[in-house]
């Protein structure tokens, strides 16, 4: 007996018919390529084809996949442990990750929490805001302020402070708290700074910073809700807004840790600290999913003088050791190499190929910053048949909306690179605009 109405379905029907994919229709499901294995930059499919990879996985595969010393780590955790709860026990890859996470982030961020996912990460950044003024007796700086074209993730709070529009708030209605929103910062990260960029988030926490608990932003690159690139300064004045206003500043650095931006971290290109950092994506090498939540003394301190007395959060797997393992050993990885001569190679390569296309009519913006090439179309495109195209090609690249982009393994080699711009350019340059 099965429940399966058809059992004689192939692997690939089958997936279409019962597994959700990201974003997908269960009555019109776009195909979807079975990987095999993938190493290095390249990814095999099951029917033997080879993929150059453009997406480390969703900001995820820094080092490229299958990497030898990432296996070993967690080859070597797995003999001692691959679980153990965090209540009341402690390990080794816990201890040995956060003294290095918290040497390598802002100054005084020294307080870290271990989180599943970076969604889970920034529910307990907006936690932690909430409880610091709760803490101090005041109850009414619950709600969070937001740049539009935000992405801070799926889960129902992060989900608040995503972009109303690219988020689809609408499909929530009610259910979604309503957060207030600025203009996204329109000053580009090499333009000359424009003053008029901050005035609608200094007009709102006039107005409301009595009722804010924190400004969340994602530093320097707005990622998923539209591969935005802006101005460091504008980084510089949030942080004496929210000094002037008192709102904690929450940076979410979940994709734009671990190198991505050309800094290690993006809070670098402005020299600006947060009270709140989230950090996930690069941090595990891509092996699995591990996120952190790091903060200040004084914020962790006043949380725990408040009447709950302690930080109200806990997840069954917080501080994964398998998870800790990895992320120590890819972390260490990253930064025992001239990693930053590594993200200009491919800076370089990006400009390279990439700003021919603003030629095409159909092409709005070129931008590239760090190991991020964005090609921003003037249409939605037609990712199902734009994703066969890049197949056809040998490479990995999926698009969204109106963009095409790429943000390679920092692995990827000289000429590996050059095969995946040229396809994406020939890609791009025959596409008919729809
Ligand atoms: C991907 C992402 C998240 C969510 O992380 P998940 O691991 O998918 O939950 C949050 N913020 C930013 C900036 C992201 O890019």
């Amino acid at each position: 007996m099965t429940k399966l109405e058809n059992i004689a379905l192939n692997d690939q029907q089958f997936d279409l018919q019962h597994i959700w994919h990201p974003y997908t229709s269960m009555l019109k499901p776009l195909p979807t390529f079975k990987v095999k294995k993938a190493y290095g930059a390249l990814i095999e499919l099951e029917d033997g084809r080879t993929l150059i990879d453009g997406m480390s996985s969703w900001w995820c595969a820094i080092h490229g996949y299958n990497h030898p010393e990432l296996n070993q780590a967690a080859i070597d955790q797995l003999q001692n442990m691959s679980h153990i709860m965090f209540g009341g026990l402690t390990h080794q890859p816990a201890i040995d990750l956060a003294r290095l996470l918290i040497e390598i982030t802002p100054p005084s961020l020294d307080k870290i929490f271990y989180a599943d996912s970076g969604s889970v990460a920034v529910e307990v950044a907006l936690k932690m805001a909430v409880q610091y003024w709760t803490s101090q007796g005041n109850s009414k700086k619950t709600n969070f302020v937001t740049p539009r074209s935000g992405y801070h993730g799926d889960t129902w709070n992060a989900m608040s402070v995503c972009d109303p529009v690219t988020g689809m708030h609408q499909i929530f209605g009610s259910s979604l708290p309503n957060r207030i929103f600025v203009p996204a910062p329109q000053t580009t990260f090499a333009e000359d700074w424009d003053p008029a960029d901050i005035v609608e988030l200094e007009n709102e926490l006039s107005r409301n910073h009595s009722m804010i608990a924190a400004l969340i932003l994602e530093p320097i690159v707005q990622g998923a809700g539209g591969m935005r690139f802006y101005h460091p300064e504008y980084l510089r004045q949030a942080k004496l807004l929210c000094e002037k206003y008192q709102i904690l500043l929450i940076f979410d650095e979940i994709a734009t840790g671990f190198g991505r931006t050309g800094k290690l971290f993006a809070w670098e290109h402005a020299g600006v600290e947060p009270d709140i950092m989230c950090i996930g994506k690069g941090l595990t090498g891509g092996y699995m999913t591990l996120s952190a939540t790091l903060t200040s003394k004084h914020v962790a301190e006043t949380i725990s003088l408040g009447e709950a007395g302690v930080f109200m959060h806990g997840p069954t797997f917080m501080a994964n050791p398998l998870a800790c393992a990895v992320a120590l050993k890819s972390t260490q990885l990253l930064l025992s190499q001239d990693w930053q001569s590594n993200i200009q190679r491919i800076e370089g390569q990006l400009n390279q190929y990439l700003p021919q296309l603003s030629q095409l009519d159909y092409v709005k913006d070129v931008r590239v910053l760090g190991a991020i090439g964005v090609v921003e179309l003037t249409f939605n495109v037609d990712m199902q048949s734009l994703q066969q195209k890049f197949i056809d090609q040998g490479i990995w690249i999926r698009p969204f909306g109106k963009l095409v982009y790429v943000m390679p393994p920092y692995i990827i080699s000289k000429q590996e690179l050059e095969l995946l711009l040229q396809a994406l350019v020939k890609v791009v340059k025959e596409m008919q605009e729809i």
